[in-house]
């Protein structure tokens, strides 16, 4: 096993796998740029070394980052999600240091980061996927006369895109015109690279993903699915385990593609196979993350698997210590991702200092944060502040103890997501535990709520005024 592992990340992310490295009894090594010097990873893990000034530059620097494991004397380092996580040089270079990279090889990384590769290898591994594009698209006049072939709406997609980004509908020929160039500009601008293609566009689809484990001796196995279907702008916002939607059968089913496409490919580590589902329950691969996910946390709840440690154990060469007919699903499970942003603005960040901070405890309640009380969220940084995770019994029992820890998690000085959760955990949709991708846009009403209550607003911002006064 190993003795130290560097962890190439920060915050929430961070801290969870510090904390599977203090039950392994492996040391752990943080990273943190200038800004982050307050950080709550810098304090958890058992060393922390300062890599440079630019709060997000000093998180990319794979040659600086490489060297701090090697003078530190970390064996391993472990690239959580965001940042570097799904960048194969970064992967490469830790090998050729003579470290060992905790995620999938370099080039399981290249292949299934470009979502047009993706698509062949799956194609050939017979997977089905959303019908589209064979390859990239070459010019506009190939994207029309595609789409006239399948028929609108389509999908216009950025092939190295992520987080959301460089997707766009295109309901006509217009539009198809108007968002070819446009994409291309944001997939540059974002991912480096203007490759798109294209896929039928599936009308109020699920989204449903498989948690793949995969050893370096050949062992697949899958720990179920998380319906994401919860999204504001192509992007996850609350997410749930198992899938109300799914029956015993095509989750048999599913899984059983999920394994093939990862063996397929000859994947080691822990990796994502996402799909759409459509209302007939039809299932199409959609992309594979190779990267340990946000809302692991949800499967951990209902599996029991502490993924982190399995991502670990994996890349220490151990084999899966579970086989596919050990593993069950217990109950049901919900993670909020408690965002530093004001849902009634238009989800703008509102990074600034915490002024206070009660999070939830109790029966089948988890919290993953990274801010305290005092604490100033910096404006350079992911949003995301803490993950409640709720799990129970049943569908209902889960529903109402997200409706109880809502209610008792009070974050006051910034804006959150908490106000916005505790209206959709209060919704008739939501209790029923079937919705489809088009829910949020579907229901605007749940942004009807009174942030907080006008007179703690006022004493908060007091609070901050005299603190600012007193110079603290
Ligand atoms: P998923 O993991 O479900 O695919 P995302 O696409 O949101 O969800 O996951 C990757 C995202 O995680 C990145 O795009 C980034 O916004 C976010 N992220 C990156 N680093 C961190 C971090 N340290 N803490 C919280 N979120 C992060
Ligand atoms: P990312 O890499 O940003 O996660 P994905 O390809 O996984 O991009 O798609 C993100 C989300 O965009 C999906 O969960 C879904 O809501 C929507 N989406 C993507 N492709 C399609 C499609 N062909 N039809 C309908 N919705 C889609
Ligand atoms: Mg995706």
């Amino acid at each position: 096993m190993f003795k130290r592992i560097l962890i190439a990340n920060r915050g929430e992310c961070a801290i969870r796998i510090i904390r599977s490295c203090r039950e392994l009894g492996i040391e752990s090594v943080a990273i943190f740029s200038k800004a982050d010097a307050h950080a709550m990873h810098v304090k958890k893990a058992d060393r922390s070394v300062m890599i440079g000034p630019d709060p997000v530059k000093s998180y990319l620097n794979i040659h600086r980052i490489v060297n701090v494991a090697l003078e530190s004397g970390c064996d391993a380092v472990h690239p959580g999600y965001g940042f570097l996580s799904e960048n194969a040089e970064f992967a490469e270079e830790i090998g050729k240091a003579g470290l060992t990279y905790i995620g999938p090889s370099p080039d399981a990384i290249r292949n299934m980061g470009s979502k047009t590769q993706a698509r062949e290898a799956m194609i050939a591994a017979d997977v089905p996927v959303i019908p589209g594009s064979e390859g990239a698209l070459g010019s506009i006049e190939e994207a029309l006369e595609l789409a006239h072939g399948m028929g609108y709406p389509v999908m216009l997609k950025a092939a190295a895109g992520g987080g959301g980004r460089g997707i766009r509908r295109c309901d006509n020929d217009a539009q198809l015109k108007e968002n070819y160039s446009i994409t291309q500009r944001e997939a540059m601008a974002a991912f480096g690279s203007d490759e798109l293609f294209m896929e039928k566009c599936i009308i109020e689809p699920h989204h449903i993903e498989f948690q793949i484990l995969a050893d370096a001796h050949g062992n697949v196995v899958h720990l179920f699915e998380r319906d994401c279907s919860i999204q504001r702008r192509n992007q996850k916002l609350v997410e749930i385990a198992p899938s109300n939607f799914l029956t015993e059968k095509l989750r048999a089913e599913m899984g059983e593609v999920a394994v093939r496409a990862a063996k397929a490919v000859g994947y080691v580590n822990a990796g994502t196979v996402e799909f759409l589902v459509d209302k007939d329950r039809n299932f199409w691969f959609m992309e594979m993350n190779t990267r340990l996910q946000v809302e692991h946390t949800i499967t951990e709840a209902i599996t029991g698997v502490d993924i982190v440690s399995q991502q670990i154990a994996i890349a220490a060469g151990k084999p899966l210590p579970f086989k596919q007919e050990d593993l069950r699903i217990n109950g049901f499970a919900i993670e909020f991702r408690v965002n530093a942003e004001d849902p009634k603005n238009d989800f703008l960040p509102t990074p600034g200092r915490i002024t206070r901070y009660h999070s939830p405890g109790g029966f089948g309640v988890r919290v993953d944060g990274c801010v305290y009380p005092g604490y100033v969220l910096p404006p350079f940084y992911d949003s995301m502040c803490a993950k409640l995770t709720v799990s129970g019994f049943d569908w209902p029992t889960t529903v109402m103890r997200a409706q109880r820890a809502l209610g008792e998690y009070d974050i006051r000085g910034v804006r959150t997501t908490l106000p916005f959760y505790r209206q959709i955990a209060a919704c008739d949709t939501f209790l029923s535990g079937e919705f489809h991708t088009g829910f949020l846009e579907q229901h605007p009403e749940l942004l009807d709520y009174k942030p907080f209550d006008a007179r703690e607003d006022i004493a908060a911002a007091v609070a901050v005024a005299i603190a600012a006064h007193a110079g603290l």
